[in-house]
């Protein structure tokens, strides 16, 4: 095995135990269909903002039906305090629309049936495919992924995603690309920070190249 691969592999090994309690997700939702919503909502906006906002969506618009029928200028009211709100309002009604007329309302559980919706990315696929059916189709690389993986030098890649997420998948086996990503945003948030990681504190230390480079 690699540097690398060993790296990657001892890194969700410590992880696992530093943070037993990181969560799946960040987004609030209780079904598929508001997990997909609030994750195209959230491209490029805090998590936070989002969750402020869902429950009015999900009350007015409890379904892919219901959503369909949405005029958008209900739906920009409802999303405007998180911003991007012309888009995102015009994205989830016609997803909505998509899902109602060529899935009976459900979510699809491949990558391909997402990314024909408007507003996801693979991301945005990914993190509904692992969070909502366990299905690693790819890893989520989100803001946190991205910079702690170049800080562990996992990937050289600086802005894109895609060829990032193509370095990890080829250094972690496939069932624990969901894991790397969920404890890989945990340590993002508690640990290694954009602007402050606390190297001296973090339970990956040795296992990292750039520890003590950061302020
Ligand atoms: S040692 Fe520092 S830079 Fe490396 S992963 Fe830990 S907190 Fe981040």
């Amino acid at each position: 095995m690699d540097d690398n691969k060993m790296r990657a592999k001892n890194v969700v090994k410590i992880l696992g135990k530093t943070y037993p309690d990181a969560p799946a997700t960040y987004l609030m939702h209780g079904n598929p269909f508001e997990m997909l919503i609030a994750t195209i909502l959230s491209a490029n906006t805090a998590d936070a903002c989002i969750n402020q906002i869902t429950p009015a969506i999900f009350t007015k618009y409890p379904d892919a039906k219901a959503m369909a029928n949405a005029e958008v200028e209900d739906l920009i009211e409802l999303i405007r305090q998180c911003g991007t709100y012309n888009k995102k309002s015009v994205y989830i009604r016609d997803s909505a629309r998509i899902l109602y007329e060529r899935h009976s309302g459900k979510v699809p559980k491949t990558m391909d049936g997402l990314i024909e919706l408007p507003g996801v990315s693979r991301k945005t696929a990914n993190v509904v495919l692992s969070v909502v059916f366990g299905v690693n189709e790819g890893i989520v690389v989100d803001t946190h992924v991205m910079r702690v993986s170049q800080r562990l030098e996992l990937t050289k890649e600086k802005k894109n995603r895609t060829r990032a997420e193509k370095d990890l998948m080829e250094v972690l086996p496939r069932n624990q690309w969901y894991e790397y990503a969920r404890l890989i945003g945990a340590h993002g948030r508690r640990t290694c920070s954009a602007r402050r990681p606390s190297c001296k504190e973090c339970s990956i230390n040795e296992l990292c190249p750039t520890a003590g480079q950061w302020g």
